[in-house]
Parts: structure tokens; C-alpha cells; sequence
């Protein structure tokens, strides 16, 4: 894709891992995660890359679900984790290293510890490519994750609404002001497409990601509608590309990874 090669000026380099990708939002609950995991598994699938998706989203590690990983990784001698391999994609998540329902408070110096543990502790092997879902929201967390990487780049998520575009907004300067390259903005829950008329309503409002992207001098390089059938593909761990590979979303996806 034309995007890859860029690099910023974070300190952790993987070794043999080639671009990480960073998929942000300003705020949570607009589709951050649902966007991370059709994107790793269509650049997996669609461009037949070595994927690796990493779930930094400490709040909230919604990957286990959404790529039906129950185990927790193996360790090696040298006490690295094995990543665990579901539809072709190397996953790594802070849900399958704590308990489930346990609560975690994170303090800036553990963040930065269990960043260390998910990137440099695993076992990652060969990637052309790792997805890495950040958590949501533009405090200090995301900053420092953001120095810590080397990321290539970033794609940040939004709903059409103008609370969500404010937030994303202000995600997108933080970004530059740590100079990682913002490759686009993915507008999510774009309309609903009735299905009986086949008549889109655009639920949150439109043009509002278009215009946003415009005055910041960035491209809104998806689209992605509000489709009941996403939902429950994420929920049931079976992520859309891969339970209807022949539908417009999918091609959608498709068509994001391979600008990636
Ligand atoms: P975030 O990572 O931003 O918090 P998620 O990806 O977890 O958001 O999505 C929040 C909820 O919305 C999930 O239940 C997910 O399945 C659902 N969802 C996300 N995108 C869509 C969409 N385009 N259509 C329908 N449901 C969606």
C-alpha cells in the first residue's frame, strides 16, 4: 500500500516487524476496535500479508472477544509470550493476561510496563504489518504509548457526530505534534441502510467527517455504515470479512487495508 515505509520518531523498534499501525479515536465506543480487528484480518486475508494485532486498549480489551481467543499465550524459556494465532492474525492482548472482571487501575509508570510486556515481551516473529488498537481518548496514556512506538502510522476512527469529530480532532493534533503521519480518518456508523427499502438514514448526522477531514488537510478514507450484522460478527468473534467476505462492508474493509 502507498502509505507504508513512513516512520516516526518513537524509540521501540520490534525487530522483524516491518510498519505498526496505530488505530486511535478521540473518544470510546465509536468502533475503534471493531475497525482494528477487520483491518488486521483483511490485510491478512485481502493483501496476504504476516499480521500481527496487538490490543493496547488496557481500559477496555475488547480483542479476545472479537477474535475468540480464550486461552492465555504461552511463555517461552526466555519469558517472552507466544502470540495467539486466530484467522491467520498473531494477537496479543492485555484481556488474556488478567482476570476477566478484575479491575485494573492504571498509573502511568504500570501503562508503560505493560506496553513493554505486550510489544517487546512477545515473541512476534516476522510482520509486515501490526495493528495495534489504542486505547481511546487523547491523555497522557496515549501520548507516551505514542512516543514508546515506532509507528508508521495512524488511522483514527469516528462516528459522523460532532462530539465524536471534536474528540477526534483533538486526537488528530496530538498526533502530530509527536509527528506520526495520521494516514486518514475512518468515518464508522456512516448511515444505516434500511433493510426493507434499502433507503440510508444517517443516523449521526452527515458530511460532518468530511468536512472535518478537509480542514485538517486529511483524507476520510472509509466508510463504514451502521449494519446490525457487524455488531453481532464482533460479538460472536467471527469478525464481518471473514462471515460475509462478499458483502459491501467486507469489500469496505478490503478496500481500507489495501491503503494501508
Ligand atoms: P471502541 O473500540 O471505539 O470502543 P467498539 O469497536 O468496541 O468501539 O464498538 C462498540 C460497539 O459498537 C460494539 O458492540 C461493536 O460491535 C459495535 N459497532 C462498531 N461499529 C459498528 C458498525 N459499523 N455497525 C454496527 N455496530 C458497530
Amino acid at each position: 500500500g502507498g502509505f507504508r515505509g513512513f516512520s516516526s520518531r518513537g524509540e521501540l523498534r520490534l525487530d522483524g516487524v516491518k510498519d505498526i499501525v496505530a488505530v486511535a479515536s478521540g473518544k470510546g465506543g465509536v468502533g475503534k476496535s471493531t475497525t482494528a480487528v477487520n483491518l488486521a484480518v483483511a490485510l491478512a486475508h485481502m493483501c496476504q500479508l504476516k499480521v500481527g494485532l496487538l490490543d493496547a486498549d488496557i481500559y477496555g480489551p475488547s480483542v479476545p472477544t472479537m477474535m475468540q481467543i480464550h486461552e492465555k499465550p504461552d511463555v517461552t524459556e526466555d519469558k517472552k509470550m507466544v502470540p495467539i494465532e486466530m484467522y491467520a492474525v498473531k494477537c496479543m492482548s492485555m484481556g488474556l493476561l488478567v482476570e476477566k472482571d478484575a479491575p485494573i487501575v492504571w498509573r502511568g509508570p504500570m501503562v508503560m510496563k505493560a506496553l513493554e510486556k505486550l510489544t517487546r515481551g512477545v515473541h512476534w516473529g516476522n510482520l509486515d504489518i501490526l495493528v495495534v488498537d489504542m486505547p481511546p481518548g487523547t491523555g497522557d496514556t496515549q501520548i507516551s504509548m505514542t512516543r514508546r512506538l515506532q509507528l508508521s502510522g495512524v488511522l483514527i476512527v469516528s462516528t459522523p457526530q460532532d462530539v465524536a469529530l471534536i474528540d477526534a480532532r483533538r486526537g488528530a493534533r496530538m498526533f502530530a505534534n509527536v509527528q506520526v503521519p495520521i494516514l486518514g480518518i475512518i468515518e464508522n456508523m456512516s448511515y444505516f441502510k434500511c433493510p426493507h427499502c434499502g433507503e440510508p438514514s444517517f443516523i449521526f448526522g452527515k458530511g460532518g467527517t468530511q468536512k472535518t477531514a478537509n480542514e485538517m488537510g486529511l483524507e476520510c478514507i472509509a466508510e463504514i455504515p451502521l449494519q446490525g450484522d457487524i455488531r453481532e460478527s464482533s460479538d460472536e468473534g467471527f469478525p464481518i470479512v471473514l462471515s460475509a467476505p462478499n458483502s459491501a462492508v467486507s469489500r469496505a474493509y478490503g478496500d481500507l487495508a489495501h491503503k494501508v
